[in-house]
């Protein structure tokens, strides 16, 4: 796809802040087999199956971006495995390994990963992020409203199996899982997996209060370092990624924070997310977006519009975003639900 319609020349992606765009996330669809009551509610309404980018159009969208300067994509949604092509899209990606992609990756629910995990692997993919937020089964299914931990857990032992490095997700809930956050360190650092906590982010309505969920990250942080010896690493900024990590000396392992409502990361910011819809957002945190689809169905041969779309949307890139989770019963700092935009 790339040769034929080449944007190789194009300038690389940097934004009025001098921060250079490397890393895309790329959401396939807005669907899910599980419905996290954090993430979405129980009557999420999804988007007609029109509305989304075709395999091809993800495909072309991907390597302009790879053109440009990005050398990590990770694939997200909404859950990524549920879509019937995705592995034709990975294979497709896996290709441009030495032409301009360094790292293929995707952010998943589990629940299908038994099935894929051999696929992925052989189309490249070396590193996922499984999202999981309790080992017990009881409430891994109230949390997800139908989940089945089991199903989870098989597809964890194949694509560890397969070759694939795991890093656990979990976000840090009051009620439903502060208690057990250690023993997933434990679990997680037993079966050699890195694992990161999230905070809640006001994204998006799902019939429940994230003020009763929200559990400020520097609360854990103390009690886990009354518990073990955390040690801080140090910022590898690689991948700009959010996280602050900490190896546990009694674990062996690393356990990242990723505290987007207690602290601000955006310095060093290198992303942007590309919705299942082809919508640029430059920021998680705020509204303003770029619509590529346009660009991308009316000129079917060509890359011009597309490249000039996105230094539309990468002027428009903001300094930061402005997450707060102020008072019981406030409605989200933004309508969008995180699926929609792709975590
Ligand atoms: N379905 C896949 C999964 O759960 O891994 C990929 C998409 S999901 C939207 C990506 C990540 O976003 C997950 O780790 C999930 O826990 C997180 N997430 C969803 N809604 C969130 C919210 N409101 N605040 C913080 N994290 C959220
Ligand atoms: Fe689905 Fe992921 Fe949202 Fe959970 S967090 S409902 S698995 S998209």
């Amino acid at each position: 796809m790339a040769d034929d319609l080449t944007s190789i020349t194009a300038a690389p992606l940097v934004d009025k802040f001098g921060r250079s765009i490397s890393y895309l996330r790329l959401s396939v669809t807005d669907r899910c087999d599980l419905r996290c009551t954090y993430c979405m509610s129980e009557r999420m309404q999804f988007l007609p199956k029109s509305d989304l980018l075709t395999l091809e159009e993800l495909d072309r969208v991907a390597n302009v971006f790879i053109d440009r300067g990005v050398r990590k994509i990770r694939i997200t949604g909404g859950e990524p495995l549920v879509r019937k092509d995705i592995a034709d899209l990975f294979e497709r990606l896996g290709k441009r390994f030495g032409s301009g992609l360094d790292e293929l990756t995707l952010t998943t629910n589990g629940t299908m990963l038994a099935k894929h995990a051999e696929g992925l692997y052989q189309a490249g993919v070396r590193r996922v992020n499984v999202s999981l937020d309790s080992i017990i089964p009881e409430r891994f299914a109230e949390i997800t409203r139908r989940g089945n931990l089991q199903q989870v857990m098989q597809g964890i032992e194949a694509a560890l199996a397969a070759g694939l490095k795991i890093k656990i997700n979990t976000v840090a809930l009051k009620h439903q899982n502060a208690d057990e956050i250690p023993s997933m360190v434990e679990w997680a650092h037993g079966l050699g997996m890195d694992m990161t906590l999230i905070e809640v982010m006001p994204l998006g309505e799902t019939g429940e209060d994230r003020f009763d969920q929200y559990l400020p990250l520097p609360m854990i942080r103390d009690e886990l370092d009354a518990r073990w010896t955390l040690t801080p690493l140090p910022k590898v900024d690689a991948n700009g990624g959010p996280s602050s990590y900490v190896r546990i000396q009694e674990t062996g392992g690393k356990l990242g924070f990723i505290t987007p409502l207690t602290n601000n990361f955006c310095a060093g910011c290198n992303r942007v997310r590309v919705t299942c819809t082809g919508r640029i957002y430059m920021c998680l945190g705020q509204d303003d977006h770029v619509d590529l689809r346009a660009a991308l169905r009316d000129t079917p041969g060509d890359n011009t519009a597309l490249n000039e779309a996105l230094d539309k949307a990468l002027g428009a890139k903001p300094e930061k975003h402005d997450f707060r989770i102020e008072r019981p019963g406030a409605a989200p700092a933004l309508p969008r639900h995180m699926s929609t935009t792709g975590g």
